[in-house]
């Protein structure tokens, strides 16, 4: 596999550094611990150099929203992932029948919104003997284009999950408001917090590890690390605008 090019590098190493600047600044701001905090890098639309790129900047986490181009990139990536350097989360919305290709080279998936869909992966992991992990998404601003549970059937959905085979419930996963208003979009990364919080606290051995916050993007980041956020996903920030589609 060739290596990126150096200026690719270049540019994406300055552009990680400056993130997780943004990233440790607004932790200390909140009192918080800026290595609680990880930066996954959001890869879509972006060739496989780009991703080889983000990972020899030293990042371990990449996402991806669409199947099928996990599944394209997945070869140029696959000594990154084997070696451990780098994890794949899927972070966007999954269909039952594409449950096997992503198993295959993702760790985590993020975007599980109903349970069928976390019933379709632990079937496949039971089967094969793997564990997958999840996240449960949830839709804080209510906003209609965007996918995920309503908070108040978080906590229902995510025990659910959790007590399902091959599965590991580890967190809650978000998509700020698209407003312009700090407040309004810091309240639904509160409320993804205060899900979380729920949820931990009942108790339950399966679901009182699930302590992880995936909120926060390029534009809001700031507002997710002070609510609490443990991964933040960057698209845009370390990339720069995507190529179309
Ligand atoms: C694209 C994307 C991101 C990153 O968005 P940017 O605004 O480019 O930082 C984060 N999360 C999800 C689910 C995405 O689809």
């Amino acid at each position: 596999m060739p290596s990126s090019s150096p200026d690719l590098l270049t540019l994406v190493t300055e552009n990680v550094r400056a993130v997780r600047a943004r990233i440790d600044g607004a932790a200390r701001g909140a009192g918080r611990d800026p290595s609680d905090v990880r930066l996954l890098v959001a890869t879509k639309t972006q060739p496989p150099e780009a991703v080889r790129a983000v990972v020899a900047a030293g990042v371990e986490l990449v996402g991806e929203n669409r199947v099928q181009e996990l599944v394209a990139k997945a070869p140029a990536i696959a000594d990154l992932v084997a070696a451990g350097d780098v994890a794949v989360h899927m972070i966007g919305n999954l269909q039952r029948n594409k449950v096997n290709q992503v198993l295959a080279t993702a760790s985590a998936v993020q975007s599980v919104d109903s349970l069928a869909i976390a019933e379709a992966l632990s079937s496949r992991c039971v089967r094969d003997t793997l564990t997958i992990d999840v996240m449960v998404q949830v839709n804080v601003s209510g906003e209609a284009s965007k996918s995920g549970v309503e908070p108040d059937d978080a906590p229902g959905l995510a025990r659910e999950v959790a007590a399902l085979p091959g599965v590991r419930l580890t967190g809650f996963m978000t998509i700020g408001a698209r407003s312009r208003d700090d407040d309004e979009v810091r309240a639904g990364f509160a409320r993804l917090r205060e899900v979380r919080d729920v949820v931990v606290r009942a108790g339950d051995p399966r679901t009182r590890d699930a302590r992880e916050l995936s909120m926060g993007m390029s534009g809001d980041l700031e507002l997710a690390v002070a609510e609490g956020a443990t991964i933040v996903r960057v698209g845009t920030a370390v990339l720069g605008s995507r190529p179309a589609p």
